[in-house]
């Protein structure tokens, strides 16, 4: 049995595949006969496009021909003659292998096109690179993954799986995945919740100790991965599994009820979403209100910025299906482990602390201003709030709403109509901001704790790096003191405070912050029908009644071991 971090709950059985860039090195070698070369490339190409057409295809069919524009530029980049004619002229002048032809002068291309000043033809040499690979693999007769193209029932294996590789996951036929890195709070966990899909990620080894086809089973629930199970193992899963489908449709029975403790206090409790699909499955889960609705992707997985246009209706979407619920949208948070290619940003040797979300924003105002006019313009068609990502300074908070104040006074020039009932507040990600929360409460319309991102600057723990998984820790008494100077700052300028980290639809953490008087949690759809069924058995006057134990206490055991004697 392997073990990892249980990342998205329920049980996948079903077939591995192996989804990891091939090893892609080749020995430099001449050639006599530059002929058999030129057609080995051939065949290279007129594979690499075929399989490049069936992608553009489905992601088209499944995503929108935005983001099957990719593939085009793909295409186009074999189908050019100015590209493919200088490799082939390499191998009979210079008589070399097809594999070192190809290498050689895509390479001259992409360091032509980085260099240049034009931003589209800096995208072309990510674009270059990316199609190079693809041709390289069928060359050297290695296989290349096509996620995009599965079509039966597997778990993913990988070593790290990328936003944009789960974005292309086919929902249809990916039972599950398991990973060797990543904590709980990476952003392929939290895409695997919202996919509702079984995922363990850190397991360390998962790629090395299963192979392409064996039989698997990703127990979502514990966190671990079993290969080629015993028929007896087997037999357990598959009880265990059906366990778990009666529990949902037991959970499934409050889904219209409102989030009442045992002492009918009222809390909200809201989803976190990643695209204007997953609404259907916050609306399936009963969910009050969108508390995070994480913009990036809309950036993400393309090979340009998405228009105003284009944002705007995925805005109205969502603010229309959630009809006159509240939905918080977050602008853009892009860094860290959430890269946007086509910018060419440069590397980073700390890109968790280093220029992402409002720092990018600030400094790429027309990028903000685009997407603050889309949002202006589509609160007219539900409950809108606007919160910034990431901030750490008042200045910053200052500098993000006057830029939104600006556009909304555009758009009124241009009797355009916006909403005059928008609620602006941040994400409290950055503890210098938790510790003076008291200053920023005279200013900000709420908070929204984001716990993923505060829980690894307060611990100093990358949420993504397993080996120091052991510090990340949520119930630890200083995370816990700065969500309290968060929530009693709040409410003595009658501002409310929501948490949209991983910690608000946590079994654990979910009595404690109702005892420090949280008034909004926002989580993963899945576990709003789990949290409703909990919080509907916890008084809150008790657990207010441990606030000041729990914030005295020394270390997160501590506080895990009182939490569960409190409830059980
Ligand atoms: C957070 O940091 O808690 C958060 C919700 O934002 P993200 O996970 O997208 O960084
Ligand atoms: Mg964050």
């Amino acid at each position: 049995m392997i073990e990892g971090i249980a990342a998205s709950s329920g049980i996948a059985i079903a077939k591995a595949y192996q989804l990891m860039t091939p090893e892609l090195t080749y020995e430099k070698k001449s050639i006599d006969d530059p002929n058999k070369e030129v057609e080995r490339l051939e065949k290279a190409l007129t594979t690499a496009k075929g399989e490049l057409e069936k992608i553009r295809e489905h992601t088209r069919k499944e995503m929108g021909d935005e983001h099957a524009e990719i593939f085009s530029a793909h295409l186009l980049i074999l189908d050019d003659p100015e590209m493919i004619n200088p490799i082939k002229d390499k191998i009979t002048n210079e008589n070399v292998i097809a594999e070192a032809a190809l290498d050689e002068t895509t390479n001259m291309f992409v360091d032509m096109f980085k260099n240049m000043d034009n931003a589209y033809m800096r995208e072309r040499a990510a674009d270059i690179q990316d199609v190079t690979k693809r041709v390289m693999a069928h060359l050297l007769g290695v296989t290349f993954p096509n996620p995009a193209l599965i079509d039966e029932a597997v778990i993913v294996i990988a070593n790290d799986l990328t936003p944009s590789d789960t974005a292309q996951l086919n929902r249809e036929f990916v039972q599950g995945f398991a990973t060797d890195i990543g904590g709980r709070t990476s952003h392929s966990a939290i895409m695997a919740r919202s996919l509702e899909i079984p995922a363990i990620v850190g397991t360390k080894e998962v790629t090395e100790a299963v192979k392409q086809d064996d039989l698997i089973i990703v127990d979502g629930i514990e966190g671990n991965v079993l290969v080629n199970p015993t028929d007896d193992e087997l037999a357990a899963y598959k009880e265990k599994q059906a366990d778990f489908e009666r529990q949902k449709e037991e959970w499934a029975k409050l889904k219209d009820e409102s989030t009442l403790t045992a002492d009918k206090e009222q809390v909200e409790l809201a989803a976190n979403i990643g695209t204007p699909d997953d609404v259907d499955s916050v609306l399936a889960n009963g969910g009050e209100g969108i508390g995070l609705y994480r913009t990036e992707f809309l950036y993400m997985g393309k090979s340009q910025l998405p228009t105003e246009e284009e944002q705007y209706e995925a805005y109205k979407a969502v603010l229309e299906k959630m009809a006159d619920k509240p939905v918080v949208v977050r602008t853009l948070d892009i860094g860290g482990d959430k890269e946007l290619s086509y910018l060419d940003l440069p590397d980073e040797l700390n890109p968790f602390l280093g220029f992402r979300a409002i720092r990018f924003c600030l400094e790429n105002e027309s990028i903000f201003r685009t997407q603050l006019r889309a949002l202006l313009r589509a609160s007219v068609h539900g409950h809108l709030k606007i919160m910034f990502p990431m901030i750490a300074t008042l200045e910053e908070f200052r500098q993000a709403k006057g830029i939104l104040l600006d556009e909304k006074q555009n758009l009124k020039d241009e009797g355009i109509s916006v909403s005059d009932d928008i609620e602006v507040g941040i994400m409290v990600e950055i503890p210098s901001t938790a510790v003076i929360a008291k200053q920023f409460a005279k200013e900000v319309d709420f908070f929204s704790i984001g716990t993923n991102d505060l829980i690894q600057y307060t611990m100093a723990a990358d949420r993504m790096n397993e080996r120091v998984s052991y510090l990340y820790q949520p119930y630890h008494p200083a995370i816990l003191n700065l969500v309290n100077n968060v929530i009693e700052a709040a409410h003595d300028e009658d501002k409310w405070v929501g948490m949209c980290g991983e910690m608000a639809g946590d079994t654990i953490a979910i009595p404690a912050l109702l005892g420090l008087g949280l008034d909004e949690f926002s989580m993963s759809a899945t576990s709003i029908l789990p949290a409703r069924t909990q919080i509907r058995g916890l008084s809150k006057e008790k657990m207010t009644s441990y606030k000041d134990k729990l914030l005295a206490m020394g270390t997160a055991e501590e506080v895990v071991e009182f939490i569960k004697e409190k409830t059980e």
